[in-house]
């Protein structure tokens, strides 16, 4: 009877250490217009010409949406084409921004989008990049601690599943302009911006040192 117990709690103790994470589907829409948007996205910034709108996945980035609730932040997201208030954005693509994953402040992990298709949410990296949008960072409402344990599973779970080099926070993307990651053929697609804040950040790193993610360039 003995000899029976060790394989089971061997295989006890590998399951529990595989990252565990519960994942909500709730997909945008990505239709036809939308496929051949992210095509002519990657061919026009990036010089890749592909058949499908998929990425290899080297680098998570994490956001916030600056909007405070998740209806709006998915909304933001949803349709197909960018909305004429973004009109920063619409003269680089009709695209519209969206990310594979949105976490709700009560830490819910919603994807939206499959993991390997891309999501225009960073300049010059989109083509590597798996985003990680946070609901908040408004005035009133800043991310949350249930939010951090979220980012902190997704991120564990995502470079369980990919050869993923890279961790780092929307505000920091430009450190990539001199990188091999780096493909934006267009020096005037600039943004600048400051989420998920570098306190946020500073938490992530800490919580998933053992990853050994690369240093930032
Ligand atoms: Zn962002």
């Amino acid at each position: 009877m003995k000899k029976f117990l060790l394989p089971i709690v061997f295989l006890i103790v590998h399951v529990s250490c595989k990252p565990q994470v519960e994942i909500i589907d709730k997909p945008i829409i990505f239709d036809e217009i939308r496929k051949e948007l992210t095509l002519e996205y990657l061919e026009d910034h990036y010089g890749l010409v592909q058949d499908a709108p998929t990425i290899d996945p080297k680098m998570i980035v994490l956001h916030w949406t600056a909007i405070p609730t998740f209806e709006g932040s998915f909304d933001a997201f949803k349709n197909v084409k960018l909305p004429s208030w973004r009109p920063d954005l619409e003269n680089a693509s009709a695209l519209n921004v969206s990310s594979q994953f949105l976490i709700d402040q009560d830490g819910t992990i919603y994807r939206l989008m499959p993991e390997t298709t891309m999501a225009r949410h960073v300049i010059g990296l989109n083509h590597t990049a798996i985003g990680v949008e946070n609901v908040g960072g408004t005035e009133g409402k800043a991310l949350t601690d249930a939010q951090l344990k979220s980012n902190i599973a997704l991120v564990k779970y995502l470079t369980d599943k990919y050869n993923i080099d890279y961790l780092i926070g929307h505000y920091e993307y430009t450190k990539f302009e001199n990188h091999p990651l780096w493909l934006e053929k267009d020096d005037g697609y600039r943004t600048s911006k400051t989420d998920p804040g570098e306190d946020f950040m500073q938490k992530i790193r800490q919580a998933t040192e053992n990853l050994n993610f690369k240093e930032n360039p």
